[in-house]
């Protein structure tokens, strides 16, 4: 993809291929608490040389083109949400999948736990200087458990119905899963009881349908998911590790950038 760095007036403007806000680079060992976010945290697992880059090195990834039709179906479900949160009453979906004693949660901070980009959940990583944060779509009360529900919202497109094997297998779900896993092992380390039952909230458009008239239609299925953390602080302690390392690590094999920039350098 061809990304052309712009100002915020949207302005050609020349790009540097590094970020200049110091606070967003950690020098190893250094003693200042330090920043990871739930996104940077699953770019160390994909690939920790691109992370060590990133985070290290301070180089910047070339932009990405918002989501807004996905980001779109997430802000008309916090709409409704947010209404039945108010109301202290269940949503439709939790009606129609017999989850009648659930209801969203109250809590004085939930704006600031869903704004991903400057608050989220936040936790210091056991006595680091590693501050773990993630920014969550929704969190609910199971009223008789008297614990939280982590919920992601999901939007697709697919001819294919939405079932939860399926959803729960599918390759390219897994990141997913990681999310959600997550949030749970921060909300525990707040405080908090979660349910070991998570949720996707998928929303699938319709493709088969006989034409748009300025409408989309989505079906909604609620996919259940059991979290398990048991696998986060060993990765979070190897994520430290390599930020604190003088080396830059091996990077992914498999990965397409990689390989496409070694080629052109070998036609330039
Ligand atoms: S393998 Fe891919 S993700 Fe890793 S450093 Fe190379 S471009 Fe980045």
């Amino acid at each position: 993809m061809i990304s052309l760095k712009r100002n915020s007036k949207g302005e050609l403007v020349d790009a540097k291929g590094l970020r200049s806000r110091a606070s967003s680079i950690y020098s190893p060992n250094q003693a200042e608490d330090f920043k990871i976010s739930r996104s940077k945290f699953t770019d160390f697992l994909l690939c920790k040389k691109c992370f060590y880059l990133d985070r290290v090195k301070g180089l910047a990834s070339p932009g990405m083109p918002g989501w807004s039709l996905n980001e779109t179906t997430d802000i008309l479900l916090k709409k409704e949400f947010d209404k039945c949160r108010e109301e202290k009453v269940p949503h439709r979906i939790m009606k129609e999948y017999k989850l009648n004693h659930v209801v969203p949660f109250q809590h004085e901070e939930m704006d600031n736990w869903r704004n991903s980009l400057h608050h989220g959940l936040k936790v210091r990583f056991k006595d680091s200087n590693i501050i773990l944060q993630g920014g969550i779509d929704d969190l609910w009360h199971d009223t008789k458990e008297d614990k939280l529900i982590v919920v992601d919202y999901k939007s697709q497109a697919s001819f294919k119905k939405v079932s939860t094997e399926a959803y729960l297998q599918g390759i390219y779900h897994q990141g997913y899963k990681i999310q959600l896993d997550f949030y749970a092992y921060l909300l525990q380390e707040m405080g908090f009881q979660v349910l070991d039952t998570s949720y996707f909230y998928v929303c699938n458009a319709d493709r088969a349908a006989l034409d748009f008239g300025g409408i989309m239609r989505f079906e909604e299925t609620l996919v259940p998911y059991q979290w398990n953390c048991d696998w986060i602080e060993s990765e979070v302690e190897s994520m430290i590790s390599t930020l604190n390392s003088p080396k830059i690590p091996e990077s992914n094999p498999s990965c397409e950038n990689c390989a496409y920039s070694r080629e052109r350098l070998k036609q330039l």
